[in-house]
């Protein structure tokens, strides 16, 4: 029997813009596609239970689309290296192919499995796949890692044009001896007791399939306006692509020129909403170089003087945040979106995660940990850089003394209330002139509205106005 090429999927679910499988295919020996579920190799970083839930369903659909190009997915648990190298061994593999990953542990894993296979003599070969711009490609003058994020998309924008992804792949030669794989069902990635998932089902589609539908809707419907409408939670105006980014079930190149050629094809060189969205996908690229460059992002802030903060360990107050009940429209609105669907619109994670830190001064690292568990598009990189951008302890990060209002926000961003109404029924019979801030309604407004102040809905947990000055001298102190 000839020996296979394993082709490793990882963070990289899709058939098309696949570098690695592409070149796999081209060898012409049969090719033996895997996936490994590893619990321990990402040490406290284990995936969340919302990413669990999506990863159930991505490998479902990508094990339907290798079996369409006359393959099987392996599925393996355990640890990656002994996993991989056990197959090497069974098959006699003659080569392992593979997207290059950028978080601490897999760049540590890959290091290792390199010199492993050069000493045993087994080709390994590793691909870009998740980024537009590698960390190697990416430095200043100085030749240091970009810690601003401007700068850092200009010389990216410099770089040579990206060249076109590469078409889907349609016919694989599989490998014909039998492998024992899991079945998915065994793995226990859905949850059960209770099944949280509903909300879930009823958002998304994971899969390429539904990460080209989400991109192309986007693209034709939404993006020109999307300069505008990205900052509004009430309204779909961002492309809620996130996830399928994370999962690699689309490449960040198959956005870009997804955007490229609807521009050709309306004969514009650029509009906002485009520069907008490819800038976002622009902070991605950020966030991976920051966590490629220092890997104790996750954990450590960025700016050692917020190492020693005073954080306030109210447990209550985390457990009100978490189950969208601090009293706040805009933060419950926020905290339960996430909660039911596993996905949260941006300006609203800016203004539930200042309300944790800088309202409950917790830490960010326990709203870091909550969003880790709750979000399908959980990310190590964009997360982590989230989280230290809002505690103002990151490498761009928002100044220590920006501390949102969550009702000024609230006005601006959600002006009818309609997200909030989405979100917290039991304040959707009230007027919008007090949706914001429901403790300041006239009493006959709030028993018009069915709403009881400590009922029906809390009271807020904190005084914003006292929060702010009490978080804005700890702060203050430690620039001292
Ligand atoms: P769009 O507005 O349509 O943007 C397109 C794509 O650009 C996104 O899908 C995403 O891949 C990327 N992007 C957009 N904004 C950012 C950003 N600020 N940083 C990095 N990438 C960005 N994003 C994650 O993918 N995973 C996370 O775990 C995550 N955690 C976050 C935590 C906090 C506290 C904050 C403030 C932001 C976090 N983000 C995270 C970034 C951002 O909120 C989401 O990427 C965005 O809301 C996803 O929605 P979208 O796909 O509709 O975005």
């Amino acid at each position: 029997m000839t020996s296979p090429v394993i082709f490793w999927f990882r963070q990289d679910l899709r058939l098309s813009d696949q570098a690695g499988l592409s070149a796999a295919q081209k060898t012409k020996v049969p090719i033996l596609p895997l996936y490994i579920l590893d619990d321990e190799i990402a040490g406290n970083w284990k995936m969340g239970a919302a990413s669990r839930w999506w990863l159930h369903h991505s490998l479902k659909r990508h094990s339907e689309g290798l079996e369409k190009c006359g393959t099987q997915l392996i599925l393996r648990r355990g640890p990656s290296i002994d996993v991989l190298l056990e197959l090497i061994e069974s098959t006699q593999a003659q080569g392992l192919y593979f997207s290059r990953g950028y978080q601490p542990h897999e760049v540590e894993l890959e290091k290792k499995l390199s010199e492993i296979l050069q000493e045993k003599g087994v080709e390994c070969k590793r691909f870009s796949s998740a980024l537009l711009f590698e960390p190697e490609a990416i430095y200043n003058g100085s030749g240091e890692r970009y810690k601003v994020f401007t700068p850092f998309w200009k010389a990216c924008l410099r770089q040579e044009a990206l060249p076109q992804p590469l078409p889907k792949i349609k016919r694989l030669r599989g490998y014909k001896g039998h492998i024992d794989s899991d079945p998915l069902e065994s793995w226990g990635l859905l949850p059960t007791k209770p099944d949280w998932s509903g909300g879930m089902t009823e958002t998304w589609t994971p899969g390429e399939k539904g990460a080209h539908q989400r991109l192309n809707d986007f693209v034709e419907n939404r993006m020109a306006e999307y300069g505008v409408n990205r900052d509004r939670p009430d309204t779909d105006g961002t492309s809620q692509l996130s996830p399928y980014l994370h999962f690699g079930e689309i490449s960040p190149r198959q956005c870009w020129h997804a955007v490229k050629a609807y521009l050709a094809k309306e004969q514009r060189e650029s509009c906002n909403g485009a520069e907008k969205f490819l800038s976002e996908l622009g902070w991605r690229e950020f966030s991976y170089h920051l966590l490629f460059e220092w890997p104790d992002f996750p954990e450590k802030a960025f700016r050692p003087e917020f190492s020693d903060f005073p954080w306030d360990k109210k447990e209550q107050d985390l457990i009100a945040w978490q189950k969208g009940q601090t009293g706040y429209p805009i933060v419950d609105a926020g905290m339960r979106q996430l909660w039911h669907i596993g996905w949260m619109h941006n300006r609203v994670r800016m203004i539930v995660g200042s309300f944790l830190i800088k309202d409950l001064l917790i830490s960010w690292q326990d709203g870091e940990r909550w969003f880790w568990d709750t979000l399908v598009d959980a990310d190590l990189a964009s997360n982590s850089a989230g989280w230290q951008w809002i505690a103002g302890s990151g490498a761009d990060a928002a100044p220590y003394f920006r501390i949102f209002n969550p009702v000024r926000q609230s006005e601006k961003f959600d002006p009818d209330g309609d997200y909030i109404r989405t979100w917290v029924p039991e304040l959707q019979n009230l007027e919008a002139k007090y949706i914001h801030a429901p403790w300041e309604a006239p009493t006959a407004i709030l028993q018009k509205a069915n709403v009881e102040l400590g009922m029906t809905y809390p009271k807020p947990i904190v005084d914003h106005s006292l929060a702010r000055n009490k978080a804005l001298e700890i702060f203050q102190s430690l620039k001292k």
